[in-house]
């Protein structure tokens, strides 16, 4: 029913991120948008910058997007950790 693709617009991810799945909630008219990054991504540590491959993931979070028509739109994602060799494990930025 939902384009992924369009999702991916809608919340204008970077190219690291896609989007795997959309779901409707007609009852509590909300819509969940679940949120991966691709397998291999570089992230920058948020302090120095520096690139590191992904170490772990942080617990899965939530954030509320503008409505979509007249539902409320959710994104979930697990949000990369990178092991930083000055700064230790970190959670990157998010878009
Ligand atoms: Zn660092």
């Amino acid at each position: 029913m939902f384009d992924t693709d369009l999702y991916q617009q809608v919340l204008s991810l970077s190219a690291a991120w896609r989007v795997a799945d959309v779901k409707l909630d007609i009852e509590s008219t909300q819509i969940h948008v679940h949120v991966e990054h691709a397998e291999g991504s570089q992230w920058a540590c948020p302090r120095c910058q520096k690139k590191l491959a992904c170490y772990d993931h942080a617990p899965e979070r939530t954030w509320r997007h503008r409505n979509t028509c007249q539902f409320q739109t959710l994104a979930h994602a697990r949000i990369s950790r990178v092991e930083c060799p000055e700064h230790g494990v970190v959670q990157v930025k998010v878009p």
